[in-house]
């Protein structure tokens, strides 16, 4: 079978640094010679992340298959966890990328790994990558980002929890360089005051930052109190209010926008996947706002208590 054509490749990585952050973030910088071929379309340019199961495994992918194809194929017991991460900055030349984790303690996987993992641990990655030699006909789309807002967007709202910071701090970073930013509105939640990172700031960037710690606050209740009183510009609200379409609990959150060119008004929003259908529904049904200038992504999903 002929080898399918996309842009994803697989190769291991190898962490060169650890930074704290904070109490809640470690920076951790790999390095791979392939990492020079790895794309950052957007600010929230995700990659996923292989942990494997047994130590040192190596990986071969048959020719036929994706490697996420790959993956999803190998029995359980065997099969490595793979995890969603944001490319938070990459350095070409030098081969390095950074990935900001948030430290959740040790029953995850990938948050076990930030915590433990020694200088010269390796991982592997499956990411969007783009060679010299690839041939036009064997471009897949791009993808593995949603930021990408009109031209015309005046006003954003950006929501995000601990987990979508990194991308959201990489979206604040990329408006602050344009030559006019646009009017921003930004609810970043995160578990500690110390967690509130450095970001840019201009005149009109109004950012809030909602640290849990403040109080006794759950996991999503400060971004589904923040969208309930969030001023909502008068040219983009919707006279007739959006149609009940809730996404049941079984399904992830994953609405991306479909705004016109022109549009006046962009949202992103992201963080746990129960307070994203909250939010969405708030913003939509009773705050009146067009479903169509929205982004709702369910970054992690909360354990379920019994
Ligand atoms: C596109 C995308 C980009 C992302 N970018 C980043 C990023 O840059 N940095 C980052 O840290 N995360 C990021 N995430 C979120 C990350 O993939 C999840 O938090 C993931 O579940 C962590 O895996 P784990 O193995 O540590 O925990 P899991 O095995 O998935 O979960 C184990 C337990 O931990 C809980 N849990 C998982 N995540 C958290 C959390 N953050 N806080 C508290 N409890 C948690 C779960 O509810 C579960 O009970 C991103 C997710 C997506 C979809």
């Amino acid at each position: 079978m002929a080898k399918k054509k996309q842009d994803y490749e697989i190769f291991e990585i190898k962490l060169v640094k650890k930074q704290r952050l904070s109490p809640s973030f470690m920076r951790l910088t790999f390095g791979a010679d392939k990492v020079k071929y790895l794309q950052a379309y957007a600010p929230d340019q995700w990659v996923k992340l292989i942990f494997p199961k047994i130590a040192g495994e190596g990986v071969n992918v048959p020719d036929d298959m994706t490697p996420y194809e790959y993956y999803r194929s190998l029995p359980e017991e065997i099969r490595p966890d793979i995890r969603n991460y944001t490319i938070r900055h990459l350095r070409p030349k030098v081969n390095e990328v950074d990935i900001d984790f948030v430290l959740h303690g040790a029953e995850g996987p990938a948050s076990a790994w930030a915590i433990e993992a020694e200088i010269g641990a390796k991982i592997f990655t499956i990411a969007q990558c783009e060679f010299p030699d690839h041939r036009a006909e064997d471009t897949a789309e791009i993808g593995s980002f949603v930021w990408s807002p009109p031209r015309g967007a005046q006003e954003i709202l950006l929501m995000a929890d601990e987990t979508a910071l990194p991308a959201a701090i990489g979206i604040l970073e990329q408006l602050s360089a344009l030559e006019k930013p646009p009017k921003v509105t930004a609810y970043f939640e995160v578990p500690h005051e110390e967690d509130c990172l450095p970001t840019p700031i201009w005149p009109g960037l109004n950012l809030q930052y909602l640290p849990r710690n403040v109080g006794t606050w759950a996991a999503g209740a400060q971004l589904i109190a923040a969208a309930n009183s969030v001023a909502i510009p008068k040219l983009v609200e919707n006279a007739e209010k959006q149609v009940n379409d809730e996404i049941p609990e079984e399904e992830i959150v994953w609405q991306r926008a479909d705004a016109a060119d022109d549009s006046k008004f962009y949202a992103w929003i992201a963080g746990e996947t129960s307070a994203m259908r909250t939010i969405r529904l708030t913003l939509t049904k009773q705050r009146g706002l067009n479903k169509q200038l929205l982004n709702f992504m369910g970054y992690w999903r909360k354990a379920e208590l019994h």
